[in-house]
């Protein structure tokens, strides 16, 4: 089966991104949100990228043109998903969410569509073997920002099938990423690490070992980093990584318990980069 359309759920930070590089590899893509607000705002950002890409010369007029055109933005779920070969989950990090959505999905969606999740830590078997076609079903864990990063990590449940993954590889190529596949375990390879990176650096915030400021300068010129921590986090967003620390903790135990400083910002609102203030303050 050649993937053509694919159908993306949720159009926050990683669902607008995904449907972005899709289309732009030239898949025909819907993107799905229950809130026509985050629809809306998910077109602006994905119109800004473009027209930015276009100006510092990433993409052609004619490719941003292309983005544009192959992406239709709707809240209904059934328009979103009854032609799609490859749908692709990227709601909140809430198990029965993610059930239940995935069950609503299966009732609209083409017998042929293989269902994929984006999920950060959690079992695809767990939600594979809710569906009908558990071997239609996979994780696919895009990374943010997904137009920049060169990742997939293919994560089988235990019923997926080689076809399944061998099709997920083909779509994560023509997306022009490369890809690792990871055997199911809480957290996968980069969520696990990465997580217990960035609580770390909570904890040290919290006791007053360095300003975040230094944290991140340290991580970057004496680990090598690309970011820090603190930029990372606001990047990913902080209720985000409270629900996949949550995750992990629940899975893992207390290795992975959230950093008491990491719940203060969420319950205050500081989210990161999407609210304007997390550990660091944008414009
Ligand atoms: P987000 O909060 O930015 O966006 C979630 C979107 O889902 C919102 O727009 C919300 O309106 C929508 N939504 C909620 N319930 C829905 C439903 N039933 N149907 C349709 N839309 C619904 O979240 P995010 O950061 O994009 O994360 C999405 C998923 O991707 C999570 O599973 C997360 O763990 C994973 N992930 C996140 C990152 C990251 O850096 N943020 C990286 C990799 C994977």
């Amino acid at each position: 089966m050649e993937v053509k359309k694919i159908a993306v759920i949720g159009s926050g930070t990683m669902g607008r991104g995904i449907a972005y590089s899709a289309a732009l590899s030239g898949f025909e893509v819907t993107l799905q949100d229950i809130s026509a607000e985050a629809l809306e705002k998910a077109k602006n950002d994905n119109g800004s990228l473009a027209n930015n890409s276009v100006e510092k010369g990433y993409i052609t007029s004619e490719e941003r043109d292309n983005v544009q055109r192959n992406i239709t933005y709707t809240t209904e779920l059934q328009k979103a998903v009854e032609h799609a070969d490859l749908v692709i989950e990227a709601i909140l990090e809430i198990m029965e969410l993610k059930i239940d959505t995935f069950k609503k999905v299966e009732e609209f969606a083409p017998e042929h569509a293989i269902l994929a999740t984006n999920t950060s830590t959690m079992s695809p078997t767990e939600i594979g073997a809710q569906m009908k076609k558990p071997d239609q079903f996979v994780a696919m864990h895009f990374f943010n920002p997904v137009h920049r990063m060169k990742l997939i990590e293919i994560i089988r449940g235990m019923d997926t099938s080689d076809k399944t993954v061998e099709i997920i590889r083909q779509v994560s190529e023509k997306m022009g990423k490369e890809t690792v596949e990871v055997n199911e375990f809480p957290g996968f390879v980069t969520s696990r690490m990465n997580l217990i990176i960035g609580n770390e650096a909570m904890n040290m915030l919290m006791e007053g070992v360095a300003s975040a400021e230094d944290i991140d300068k340290a991580i970057k010129l004496g680990l090598n980093h690309p970011m820090g921590p603190f930029e990372m986090a606001d990047l990913v967003g902080l209720d985000s990584r409270l629900r996949n620390m949550e995750s992990l903790y629940h899975a893992l135990g207390e290795k992975y318990r959230p950093s008491p400083l990491l719940v203060k910002y969420v319950k205050a609102g500081r989210l990161g980069r999407k609210s304007g203030q997390g550990i660091y303050t944008y414009k």
